[in-house]
Parts: structure tokens; sequence; C-alpha cells
């Protein structure tokens, strides 16, 4: 399983590289509807993980993203740009 962190160092390695590493898949879901998640949130405190679609990511995004210690976006993967099909 590849963690958020190895993912990162691995696209930051080699910035000429048009590639991105997505982790989320679709066997990933929202916590509210159930819809294919693309924003995983890492909430401090507890360390607990919260997944959203992009919608319920962005509808709560501005209240929980302070109380998160990481929040990951993979929404650019909803429409990637033909870069990263080559
Ligand atoms: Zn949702």
């Amino acid at each position: 399983m590849t963690t958020v962190a190895q993912a990162t160092a691995a696209v930051a390695g080699n910035p000429t590289t048009p590639e991105r590493v997505f982790i989320l898949t679709a066997m990933d879901r929202c916590d509210h509807c159930g819809a294919r998640a693309y924003h995983m949130v890492t909430m401090a405190e507890t360390y607990s993980k919260l997944m959203f679609c992009h919608h319920h990511g962005q509808l709560h995004r501005e209240k929980l993203e302070p109380l998160s210690v990481e929040w990951l976006d993979e929404s650019a993967a909803i429409n990637p740009p033909k870069a990263f099909y080559n």
C-alpha cells in the first residue's frame, strides 16, 4: 500500500514527470453520501480518517480543514489532463 507521504515524495522527487499518483480508488467511498471519495481527511487528535466525494469535500472543507492535520484532495483525478494517460 502506498502512503500519502510516499506518493508525494515520488512526485516531488521528479518534478519533470507529469504523472501523478492517486491513492484513493473506487473502493473508497464518501462517508456522507456513499459516492466515490476524492478527499481523505486526517483529523487532529484522533488521527481518524474521513472520506468525502468532491461535492462533500468542498462543502465541509472550510469547517474541517482547521481541525485536520492532512487534507488529501485528489479531485484532479475527476478530469485529469491527457498527459496523465501517456
Ligand atoms: Zn458525498
